[in-house]
């Protein structure tokens, strides 16, 4: 082993079941787009249906798709995909009985195309805009998107499952786009209600709505990041605040160790040189597996019962870190981040040192980086 990620899928079931207890009545969509945020998106998914979970999310239908062909079939979930372009696979989506979402008019004759083709109805979710200002309906086309919805819906063309927003500003509990945003939100669920549309489900709140603002919560939330138990707002609280904990801990193996002189230049442009004589250890990971250039000389590691701190630049497969008078062996064990719980970083830690936020250092741990899945439950 070169280096791997540790996926603990008994924390992903504890944060299920810690975000079951915060919503009440409210079911909960596990969002596992972009691999489940570098999780591993179809073992990420089994373990949030087991743990209670009643719907999955993903951004692309084809993500969508291939949790089905993995064999989740819709009496395991319900899922929901959102992010569509004329080239999307609209027949395969609805004949897998995946949810499409609709931001606008333009994608509605793309749906009835499908359904024609395929020979059953499709389940819709109207997506509407109450302020993002990215995908979603804008107020001025809600009322003709909803009067086609519910024609085609008449027609037995389509069943219109969801009415369903996003935030803006979630994280920022108290920004006024929130409460905004919720008034827009409820105008629209009664123009759809108005217009004879009955959805199965509301929803606006993603991770931090669900952990801030119970008045979000609606019939489903949809929860990324903290199931992955990490906290969307790391200002107003950790992950152990809300219950959680991180599913990933990231590890190398130490691939070497030596003896260098004081200003002695360490990577590539020499900007960390050694103060003294002093030890460095490499270790076997850089950009191309997700460790952000932007941490370079920041980033913190685990390493020999200390934190230490990448020295100079994340290279695309390495870095060095000085060890200072401490000892290591080739083949040691660097933790990159973890829980925290045994003092190891954390990727919180991580975001602040390359300036980023934590769904970003998840989310990009390369592919060539293999995950190591512990406590399933088969
Ligand atoms: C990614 C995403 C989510 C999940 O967001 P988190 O903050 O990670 O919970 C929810 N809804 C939509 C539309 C998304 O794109």
């Amino acid at each position: 082993m070169r280096a791997e990620a540790l996926i603990d899928l008994a924390a992903l079931r504890g944060n299920i079941a810690a975000l079951r207890d915060r919503v009440g009545s409210a079911g909960i969509m596990s969002v596992v787009k972009a691999d489940a945020y570098g999780h591993g998106a179809v073992p990420c998914a089994r373990a949030a249906l087991a743990a209670g979970a009643g719907w999955l999310g993903t951004a692309t239908p084809e993500e969508a798709l291939a949790l089905r062909a993995a064999g989740i079939g819709p009496q395991d979930a319900r899922m929901l995909c959102w992010l569509w372009t004329p080239g999307s696979p609209w027949r395969e989506t609805v004949a897998a009985d995946i949810d499409i979402s609709v931001s606008g008019l333009w994608a509605l004759p793309h749906v009835l195309d499908a359904v024609r083709a395929v020979g059953r109805p499709a389940r819709v979710q109207l997506k509407a805009d109450t302020g993002l200002g990215r995908n979603g309906a804008q107020p001025a086309e809600w009322s003709a998107l909803v009067a086609a919805a519910r024609a085609a819906e008449a027609e037995g063309l389509i069943s219109v499952t969801g009415v369903w927003s996003h935030f803006a500003c979630a994280d920022e509990p108290g920004h006024p786009s929130i409460a905004a945003q919720l008034t827009a939100y409820r105008e629209a669920l009664a123009v759809a209600e108005a217009a004879g549309l009955r959805p199965e489900v509301r929803h606006i709140a993603n991770s931090p709505a669900t952990l801030t603002l119970p008045e979000s919560h609606f019939d489903l939330v949809r929860a990324g990041l903290a199931q992955y138990g990490l906290s969307p707002v790391p200002e107003i609280g950790s992950p152990a605040d809300f219950g959680l904990r991180p599913v990933m801990s990231l590890v190398a193996r130490i691939a070497q160790v030596k003896q260098v002189p004081g200003g002695h230049g360490v990577s590539y442009g020499h900007t960390y040189v050694t103060p003294g004589e002093t030890t460095l250890a490499l270790v076997p990971l850089g950009y191309a597996d997700g460790i952000p250039r932007h941490a370079s000389g920041a980033g913190p590691v685990w390493l020999a019962d200390k934190w230490r701190t990448v020295a100079g630049r994340v290279a695309m497969d390495q870095f060095v870190v000085d060890l200072g008078g401490d000892a290591a062996e080739v083949g040691d064990v660097a933790v990159l981040f973890g829980s925290g719980e045994r003092g190891e970083p954390t990727a919180e830690d991580w975001a602040r040192a390359a300036g980023t936020i934590s769904y970003e250092i998840v989310t990009r741990i390369g592919a060539r980086v293999p995950r190591r899945y512990l406590g399933g439950d088969d």
